[in-house]
């Protein structure tokens, strides 16, 4: 029986040793004290395990290297996932957006299905380890080196580390300053999901508002559209954060001048809002221009509006002219935000970039350059916008992964 090392208890990592006890004696080895740090914090505590759409549907959601995982996700698709819970007795539910949970809202239940999966497989799991080096000898690698300086030593390695997001949970990059080691390229790491900065001083004043079914469009200095969405938003002490804004921040390269432009209104055309705005003004016909908006807008975005359309906020309803009401329309549909910079990638949800997918076999997650060394999860130059993918891809290719380790 051979000896396969799994390095990396996250789920990409769990998958990759449930599936390969099946065929050998496997070792699973994670620097933490516990398995799925990251996973436990995800979803906010509840775990969005996968998502329930049409896997055909998956890859429009994966703005990186889509193509790599048609292998994986066809093999081990979102419905593999569900029935892998189900059948492990976690009851899983679909929310808003086609997003699954487990029905108890808990993450641990997940984290702890993978753990007694992981028992009942027979995989030795070795927690506090954490490896500093693969040992390699013409071409092959034959063992681990832990920071207890021991070795272990083994027939196939399986590197699941993660990114370099969240590091306290674990993943720090070490499995990538491996990867280079070992001749692999690791493509620029840049965080992938991540809350937006903004110039405008006014932000801060909304702090803590949160908008749904708002549209918010990207724009580059030239004014070209780079991405638009619409969805679910939040206001934060230093710009924007929520899933829309998360997804948005994986298109902001540093160094180019970006504008995030919100529509606050994206079900109305201009001519319907500016008939919605008229409607109020009739109702508050003897009114003050800043007591005319509390039907339309929320109360902490009127003062910001007010300002932003240039009508004094003192005016009368009733003697605001046409050309005002147009500019309160292109104002509402057209808030305009200057991009400051991305949150560090340390506060990222994924990290986009990581060891070259040219150099891994798509449907075996074998190393091109090393025999008997295999990938999974999110160390690998792939990455997905929220919903429950990014947990899918982790647990696709640790299948891929466990299952074709050793494989002729
Ligand atoms: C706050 C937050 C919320 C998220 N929510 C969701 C969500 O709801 N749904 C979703 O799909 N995705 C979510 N994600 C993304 C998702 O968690 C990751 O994409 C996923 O965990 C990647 O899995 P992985 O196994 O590749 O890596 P990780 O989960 O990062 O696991 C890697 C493991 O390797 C270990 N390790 C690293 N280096 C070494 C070493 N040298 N020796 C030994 N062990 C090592 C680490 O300690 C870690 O436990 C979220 C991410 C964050 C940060």
């Amino acid at each position: 029986m051979a000896k396969v090392i799994v390095i990396g208890g996250g789920p990409g990592g769990m998958m990759a040793a449930i599936q390969a006890a099946d065929k050998h004696e496997v070792v699973l080895i994670e620097k933490n004290e516990k398995l799925g740090k990251k996973l436990y914090i995800t979803g906010k505590g509840r775990c969005n395990v996968t998502n329930n759409k049409d896997i055909g549907d998956f890859f429009e959601y994966i703005p990186g290297n889509p193509e790599f995982l048609y292998s994986s996700l066809y093999t081990y698709t979102n419905i593999d996932v569900m029935n892998f819970f189900e059948d492990l007795g976690v009851k899983l539910k679909v929310e808003r957006g086609d997003r699954v949970f487990p029905e108890s809202d808990k993450s641990s239940d997940i984290l702890r299905a993978l753990e007694k999966e992981l028992n009942r497989k027979g995989v030795k799991v070795l927690l506090n380890e954490e490896i500093l080096e693969i040992l390699e000898c013409n071409k092959s690698l034959v063992g681990v080196k832990t920071n207890k300086s021991k070795i272990i030593k083994g027939d196939y390695f399986i590197l699941a580390t993660g990114g370099v997001s969240y590091p306290q949970t674990g993943s720090n990059g070490k499995g990538h300053e491996i990867s280079k080691l070992l001749g692999h390229n690791i493509t620029e790491l840049k965080p992938s999901l991540v809350p937006i900065e903004i110039e405008e001083e006014w932000i801060k004043e909304l702090q803590g508002l949160s908008l749904k079914n708002v549209e918010i469009i990207l724009k580059n200095s030239k004014g070209r559209k780079i991405f638009s969405e619409f969805g679910e938003m939040l206001f934060t002490h230093f710009g924007i954060s929520g899933p829309i804004i998360l997804s948005c921040s994986r298109f902001i390269n540093t160094g180019e001048k970006f504008s995030v432009t919100i529509n606050l209104k994206p079900a109305l055309s201009s001519e319907e809002l500016d008939k919605r705005i008229q409607k109020d003004f009739m109702k508050f016909i003897n009114k003050d221009f800043k007591n005319s908006l509390d039907e339309l807008l929320p109360s902490k975005l009127i003062p910001i509006i007010i300002k932003l359309s240039g009508i004094s906020e003192n005016k009368k309803v009733n003697s605001i002219t046409k050309e005002e009401r147009k500019n309160l329309v292109q104002v509402i549909q057209g808030l305009e935000l200057t991009v400051k910079r991305l949150r560090p990638i340390a506060e990222a949800i994924v990290t986009s970039g990581g060891v070259d997918v040219k150099e891994v076999d798509p449907s075996t997650m074998k190393s091109r350059k090393i025999n008997n060394l295999y990938f999974a999860g999110e160390l690998l130059d792939i990455d997905a916008y929220t919903g429950g993918y990014n947990i899918q891809i982790a647990f696709s290719t640790g299948y891929i992964a466990g299952t074709m380790v050793g494989e002729k």
